[in-house]
């Protein structure tokens, strides 16, 4: 309603467009207008009919002439028209109860329908006319009340317009029977709720078509679901972009069938009924509202909407979704128009007569103001003018009848209801048709076209499987065909040479295969044979290690044991030469002997042998032995002299020892200063150490000490060598290694080298290599672990510095010397460092001696020490 004015007296200007929900608006005023006139629509402000504009459509079931809402043409139906409010009047016939209280009066009212006139008595003599859009009288029918107040305004709905029918009117007056009769006894007395469904449920198509209703009660600004009595608390919905108003929490029954609905009004009236009794009122305080919802698809050249879409292309077409109009028929049995006060209901208090009423005067205020043009009309002020917002000045088709009672008692009632009725004449809508795409319709087409086409395409899948089976049996059969036309030219006879070529070839094939495989045998057991003898060749490989270290352990003895006979065919050599100088020294023994005056020269240190057995034998060795301790000099001298040369005859050595002769040489040899008596006395000794028990003799008896003694005090190189001799003989020994060194006697003999004599000298050379040999000896049998005791000693200089004397004796001892040092590898390094390697390489090179040189030359190939100091130093030797 509040819309009504500014499209009344909206500006010039075409504009047309397709809303977001796809509503079309038209809002030319002056082609509508143009458009109106021409039709020769009702003028809103004349009250004269003119029936030629309401002529039916083409439908056979359109409203005959008289009816009071026009109907647009074809033409008019897509755009906006100016429908103005159409008022009719419905005069009840008086009732029993009037029939006999106003017997004798006229009616208030008198009608005169052919000039839709009606005149209000205001007394005997005068009256007020009104013109209405229809003039009912007491004898109208209810076929012709719907025909003239409904039919038209439902015709609107089944064209995608909203519709209004409103009765209004005083209690009792007939609102209730001209609209909700449900005429079940009497067909004739049903009413426009009945007729209009039975219209609408003829007109639709039920495929593509379909009918809703709710139907509500309003009473006390609360709105009750009729269809669903508990729903007592409906509230109405609003579109804020359309004004649009709906009631979502209304029941919404779709309607198939004329009983079905008769059956829903029917239950909408006990629930009405029953719902007013619990109210402690009257159903003529409520208002009944009758929703319709029509939807109808319509073919695309009827719409609006395709007409202004002429021009779209194939797949635009194909694509368009199909058009719906909705037309909403509303119908509403307003309450009581009475004042409440006057309505002689009882036990309501004001407020409550207050809100029972709201509503009514609510729309009797819109009503004024839109009559008047008013800028602001009080839409918002009651529920019932937010519902009845499209009804006056929106956008529907609307009906009012009015309708009074004849009696004159209720006058005032009637006047004011006239006047209602007049004032909504004034009140003009603008029909706008409902008509949107439905895109879900066009959803469930396109699903429908796509399941459709999917089916088609398996089909076609199925078809040409089918073919390609039928292809592939039809192959194979044609294949089987010519195998067997093949088999048959098998028979033929180069065939048969064919194949006897073939049986040949695999005879030949099976005889190879057989040779292959037993070549195969043949090589596996010969791999096996193979890993046997090779296994054999590991085992006898370790045996050749085991039996090659054995070979190296026998060579290391067989070599200490030449090394062993080396010195004993020294020895033997040495034994024999002093035995011949031992013949030689008894001789000379003699001579000194028998000549007292005789010089230091050797060969004259011994006496005659012959002289001396005769001499011993005369005076007996115990005589002899006790003349070494005559006061005497010279008896001593004499009597030493003989013992000497006693001692150098092997046979008599066991006897003088025996005798106390050692003991006594060694006391005179301490006790006396004499040259001559040192000289010879060290000289018996020498030749009593020659026996090893006497060495031992000698060193338990402080010989070691004693000759130690003379050796650092003799200056005579004959004495010297003497005592040398005696020395060198006990270094022989294996058992008095320890004593030699120990009570000084290598250092002892060390010290004579200061005598140059080479005699001397010799002595020395035979002293270290017969220590040396008995170390070498101890080494060998794992007695001695250390370095040599030479070593210690500080022999290695003297050793290395006349390891090439040019007197043959001495070389030889010193050589044989450092090959038994040299056997050892603890000695290596300090021979290393002393420089002997060099004597010893040239020894292995140089020696005429063919077992002195090989020695020395094993020894160096098999110290890992001399073999790395001689690489150091780039000696290629091998
Ligand atoms: P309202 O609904 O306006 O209160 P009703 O429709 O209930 O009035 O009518 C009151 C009484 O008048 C009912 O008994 C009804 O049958 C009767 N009546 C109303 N209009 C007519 C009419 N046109 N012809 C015969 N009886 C009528
Ligand atoms: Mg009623």
């Amino acid at each position: 309603m509040a819309s009504s004015n500014s499209h009344r007296n909206g500006g010039v200007g075409y504009t047309s467009s397709i809303t977001s929900n796809g509503t079309k608006v038209i809002t030319d005023r002056q082609q509508q207008q143009q458009l109106f006139s021409s039709l020769n629509s009702i003028n809103p402000k004349s009250s004269t009919t003119s029936s030629s504009s309401l002529k039916p459509k083409s439908s056979l079931r359109r409203s005959s002439t008289g009816s009071i809402a026009g109907s647009a043409t074809a033409k008019d139906e897509s755009r906006g028209v100016r429908g103005r409010v159409r008022v009719a009047v419905r005069l009840r016939p008086r009732n029993a109860e009037e029939a006999v209280a106003d017997a004798d009066m006229p009616d208030c009212v008198e009608l005169q329908p052919e000039l839709k006139r009606l005149k209000l008595r205001r007394n005997n003599w005068d009256s007020d006319t009104f013109e209405f859009d229809e003039v009912l009288t007491e004898f109208a029918s209810q076929k012709r009340v719907y025909e003239v107040v409904a039919k038209p305004v439902v015709e609107g709905v089944l064209d995608g317009y909203n519709g209004t029918v409103m009765a209004y009117g005083q209690t009792g007056t007939g609102k209730t029977y001209t609209l909700a009769r449900l005429g079940e006894e009497d067909k004739s007395a049903r009413g426009i709720m009945v007729r209009a469904l039975e219209d609408i449920l003829a007109e639709i198509s039920p495929e593509t078509d379909s009918v809703s209703i709710s139907y509500l009660q309003l009473y006390m600004e609360t709105i009750q679901d009729l269809l669903q009595p508990t729903n007592d608390r409906i509230s109405i919905i609003e579109d804020p972009k359309t004004g649009d108003v709906s009631l979502p929490g209304a029941t919404l029954v779709e309607i198939k069938d004329q009983k079905t609905f008769v059956d829903l009004l029917s239950l909408g009236e006990a629930h009405r009924f029953a719902a007013n009794t619990k109210l402690n009122t009257e159903s003529s305080r409520s208002h009944a509202i009758l929703m319709v919802n029509v939807k109808r698809s319509i073919k695309g050249k009827d719409s609006a909407l395709s007409v202004e879409n002429g021009n779209a292309s194939h797949a635009a077409k194909i694509l368009k979704p199909p058009i719906v109009r909705r037309g909403k028929l509303v119908i509403v049995d307003l309450a009581g128009s009475e004042r409440i006060d006057k309505s002689g209901s009882e036990g309501h208090t004001l407020e409550e007569a207050k809100s029972i009423n709201l509503s009514l005067s609510a729309l009797g205020k819109c009503i004024n103001a839109l009559a008047e043009n008013s800028p602001h009309v009080p839409v918002r002020d009651s529920k019932l003018t937010r519902l009845l917002r499209d009804s006056f000045g929106g956008t529907a088709r609307t009906s009012l009848i009015v309708t009074i009672g004849p009696s004159p008692q209720h006058r005032g009632e009637t006047a004011s209801t006239i006047m209602f009725g007049q004032r909504a004449m004034k009140v003009e809508n603008m029909l706008k048709i409902k008509e949107e795409f439905d895109y879900k319709s066009l959803s469930r087409r396109l699903d429908i076209q796509l399941d459709k086409l999917i089916a088609e395409n398996e089909r076609q899948q199925k078809t040409f499987q089918d073919e390609i089976q039928r292809i592939a049996s039809e192959a194979q059969k044609r294949i089987a065909e010519v195998e067997s036309n093949c088999a048959g030219a098998l028979e033929s006879t180069e065939i048969n040479e064919f194949k006897k070529l073939l049986q040949n070839e695999t005879l030949l094939r099976r005889a190879a295969e057989e040779e292959i495989s037993g070549l195969r045998n043949e090589v596996a057991q010969w791999k096996r044979l193979e890993a046997a003898k090779s296994s054999e060749i590991l085992k006898l490989r370790k045996l050749l290690e085991d039996e090659s270290q054995e070979k190296a352990k026998l060579e290391e003895e067989i070599a200490a044991l030449q090394s062993q006979l080396l010195q004993l065919s020294y020895e033997a050599d040495e034994t024999r030469r002093n035995l011949d100088k031992g013949e030689m020294a008894k001789l000379s023994g003699d001579l000194d002997s028998l000549l007292p005056q005789s010089n230091h020269q050797s060969s004259r240190d011994f006496a005659d042998g012959a002289s001396m057995a005769k001499l011993f034998e005369q005076v007996g060795l115990q005589k002899i032995l006790s003349l070494l301790e005559a006061d005497d000099a010279d008896v001593r001298i004499h009597a030493v002299k003989v013992v000497a040369n006693l001692a150098a005859e092997e046979s008599n050595q066991e006897r003088i020892v025996e005798a106390g002769g050692l003991t006594s040489l060694l006391m005179l040899l301490r006790s006396s200063d004499d040259e001559t008596i040192q000289r010879v006395a060290a000289g018996a000794i020498a030749n009593l150490a020659m026996s090893e028990t006497n060495q031992e003799l000698i060193v338990s008896q402080g010989g070691l000490e004693l000759l130690s003694t003379t050796a650092a005090n003799a200056n005579d190189p004959q004495t010297l060598r003497m005592v040398a001799g005696a020395i060198a003989n006990l270094c022989g020994n294996d058992k008095l290694q320890m004593k030699l060194r120990g009570e000084g006697g290598i250092k002892a003999l060390l010290g004579m080298v200061r005598c140059r004599h080479p005699d001397v000298l010799a002595q020395v050379a035979r002293g270290i290599a017969n220590f040396a040999k008995c170390e070498s000896r101890a080494f060998t049998q794992g007695t001695k672990m250390g370095r040599s005791l030479l070593i210690e000693d500080g022999a290695l200089p003297w050793i290395v510095q006349n390891a090439n004397n040019e007197a043959s004796p001495i070389r030889r001892h010193i050589e044989l010397a450092l090959c038994h040092l040299a056997q050892h590898e603890v000695n290596a390094k300090d021979m290393i460092t002393a420089r002997a390697l060099w004597e010893l390489v040239r020894i292995s090179r140089d020696c005429s001696r063919d077992d002195i040189r090989n020695l020395a030359h094993k020894t160096l190939t098999h110290s890992p020490a001399f073999q790395v100091e001689l690489r150091r130093l780039r000696i290629d030797y091998g």
